[in-house]
């Protein structure tokens, strides 16, 4: 690589910032990092990477500051707040939000800051942490054509370069991202929901699937994703289920904001509350297959091993 490449400064190491960071060590970029937890940065330190303490000084020690944050109020905290990004950040300099979040709180940055010339982006992401540990995320990116043309290489070492995608304006990223969560929560509300019933009625639960597959109420759920729970029991810890409660909670807010009534949305979230309260926050992201396991009285598998049979 001929060109220097500017230095990334990166708040909040978890588990997809910790996959983003990495990537982009390996392609290069020189990494200025802090989390709450510092031994989140242990391996990217060894790495390379300099540790910083605040967000302030992430931001002053880099060329363009990235924040990958669970909640819009987290973010709001590493920003605005005190030893935030603001106090850091050059005249000119740009911040890029890669949380799954909402415009207000870049919002109310640009308000505060009018005059400064920051660019202020949104890139959330779909991939979950696999994604984020193989570069392969889908990223999805409001603001200027500029911008997001000059930052392009620093997207294409977290992401696939195929499905890194311009959706529009500001707030435009965290707009797609939300919608695409709320149909993906949807999807499996309904996936488990059919599953459940047919079982129930006495219908193989591999012949009920493959019948769906072939028909055309098939998805891409009951295609490929649903196979993680049929197959290995995996609900995916690696999103917990309070952040996708917090992403659903944001979709239906954002659909009041817009004065479109959304029932179906008001309703797949309640079952994800339900489930949280039954399994806790730290639950996986499918976890409120389960409510519909219990009601079957048994996990839903494909080929389970039986007791005694190898
Ligand atoms: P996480 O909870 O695993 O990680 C968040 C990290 O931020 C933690 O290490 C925490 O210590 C740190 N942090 C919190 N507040 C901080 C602050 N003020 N300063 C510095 N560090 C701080 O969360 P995650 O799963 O990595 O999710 C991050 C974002 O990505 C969320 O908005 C989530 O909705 C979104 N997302 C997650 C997934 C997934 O599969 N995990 C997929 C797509 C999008």
């Amino acid at each position: 690589m001929s060109d220097p490449r500017p230095t990334v400064g990166f708040i909040g190491l978890g588990s997809m910032g910790g996959g983003m960071t990495r990537n982009l060590q390996r392609a290069g970029f020189p990494l200025v990092v802090t989390d709450l937890r510092p031994e989140s940065a242990t391996e990217l330190v060894a790495g390379g990477a300099i540790w910083a303490d605040t967000a302030a000084q992430v931001a002053a020690a880099s060329d363009l500051v990235i924040t990958m944050l669970p909640t819009p109020r987290h973010v709001a905290d590493a920003v605005s707040g005190p030893d935030g990004v603001l106090e850091g950040i050059r005249d000119g300099g740009t911040w890029i939000d890669m949380s799954t979040s909402v415009p207000e709180v870049a919002d109310a940055v640009r308000t505060a800051t009018d005059g400064r010339g920051l660019h202020i982006l949104d890139a959330p992401v779909s991939g979950m942490s696999v994604g984020a540990a193989n570069g392969m995320l889908q990223i999805f990116v409001g603001g200027d054509a500029d911008d997001v043309a000059r930052l392009r290489p620093v997207f294409e070492a977290m992401g696939d370069p195929e499905r890194i995608l311009h959706v529009g304006g500001h707030g435009a990223g965290y707009a797609v991202k939300l919608m695409i969560n709320q149909l993906w929560f949807s999807h499996l509300v309904a996936t488990a929901e059919v599953l459940a019933v047919g079982v129930k009625a006495g219908v193989d639960l591999g012949v009920l699937r493959d019948a769906l597959v072939a028909s055309p109420a098939n998805s891409n759920f009951v295609e490929h994703d649903v196979l993680s729970i049929l197959e290995h029991g995996d609900y995916d810890e690696g999103f917990a289920l309070a952040l996708a409660c917090k992403d659903l909670g944001l979709s239906v807010d954002l659909a009041r904001a817009v004065n479109v009534p959304v029932e179906l949305s008001g309703l797949v979230e309640q079952v994800f509350r339900r489930a949280k309260a039954s399994y806790g926050d730290r639950a996986g992201e499918m976890a409120p297959f389960q409510l519909y396991e219990d009601l079957v009285g048994t996990p839903l598998r494909l080929n389970p091993v039986e007791e005694g049979v190898r």
